[in-house]
């Protein structure tokens, strides 16, 4: 039914549970897993060498966040690749779904905003408005 999952991750408690959703979804149907992680562009303006140091941080931060979840689907027996891209994080997701061709989106309500009285964050309110495949959300796990 599904030939690529992209699973898209940041720090939250709702991503364990995408991600637990997302093995287990690439398990049923054989699929290939994308595990998507976007972290914020750097301004030019910071200059050299500020620049590069910036963006070596940056990627080596999401790396340590991406890398264990990989390895997490590989251990279930499942193809996984990482997809880390700068930018705008419902943009990156939405462009690694079109470039790869996803066939299904697994992804968190909310996030890490502080916005606690919204539903849906706003990156996942931008994917399920422009995703070209079906979006799976899942809900933090409740306080308390
Ligand atoms: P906001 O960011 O609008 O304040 P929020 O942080 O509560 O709200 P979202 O950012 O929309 O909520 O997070 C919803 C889901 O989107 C997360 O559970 C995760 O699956 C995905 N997501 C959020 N940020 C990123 C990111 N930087 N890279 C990849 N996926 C992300
Ligand atoms: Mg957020």
């Amino acid at each position: 039914m599904f030939d690529k999952i992209l699973v898209a991750v940041d720090r939250s408690p709702a991503t364990e549970k995408a991600v637990k959703y997302g093995i287990d979804l690439a398990k049923l149907t054989g699929a290939q897993a994308l595990i998507v992680h976007a972290y914020p562009k750097i301004p030019d303006y910071l200059g050299e060498p500020n620049l590069s140091q910036t963006i070596s941080r940056h990627l080596e931060r999401a790396e340590e966040l991406v890398n264990p979840i990989v390895e997490r689907f590989q251990a279930e027996g499942v193809d996984a690749i990482p997809e880390i891209l700068e930018g705008p994080p419902a943009d990156a997701i939405l462009r690694v779904a079109k470039a790869r061709e996803a066939d299904l989106i697994v992804m968190g309500a909310r996030g890490l905003g502080s916005v606690a009285s919204l539903l849906l964050g706003s990156v996942s309110q931008k994917v399920i408005a422009h995703a070209e495949c079906p979006v799976f959300v899942v809900h933090e796990p409740k306080e308390g």
